[in-house]
């Protein structure tokens, strides 16, 4: 019996669990939930190496949390983010507001969500109207 090894974790995978196809690698289903994020607004999973993408769009729906006024922007530059004390920060240097908040949008209670390849750019072509 050969073992199924995880190519991100090494892991061992069970044998009732399948893996999952990553970037050319097989990976287990835990490393593949860790290396995917939910799109906030199609709500579809997306590859995290989206998330945060230059030209990708944010959705801050709590401005106070985050020192820059409710909406949907674009990432210009790296890094567009970091730690304050209490709450994660943007750089609003590295940020471009492109409109208000598009129907849809669910961020799940945090004060800012990330939108997938596809939302991002169709938005942008519309101006987020
Ligand atoms: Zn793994
Ligand atoms: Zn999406």
């Amino acid at each position: 019996m050969s073992k199924e090894y995880c190519d991100w974790c090494d892991g061992v995978v069970e044998e009732d669990e399948s893996l999952s196809d990553y970037e050319d690698m097989e990976i287990c289903a835990e490393c593949w939930y860790d290396l995917h994020f939910f799109c906030c607004l199609c709500q579809s999973e997306a590859p995290e190496v989206q998330q945060g993408k230059i030209g990708n769009c944010i959705a801050v729906t709590h401005a106070r949390d985050l020192g820059v006024k409710i909406g949907l922007y674009e990432i210009v530059e790296h890094p567009y983010y970091y730690y304050g004390y209490v709450f994660m920060n943007l750089y609003k240097d590295s940020i471009r507001y492109i409109g208000p908040i598009p129907d849809g949008i669910d961020t799940e209670g945090y004060p800012m969500g990330h939108l997938c390849n596809e939302c991002s750019s169709k938005l942008k072509s519309i101006g987020a109207m």
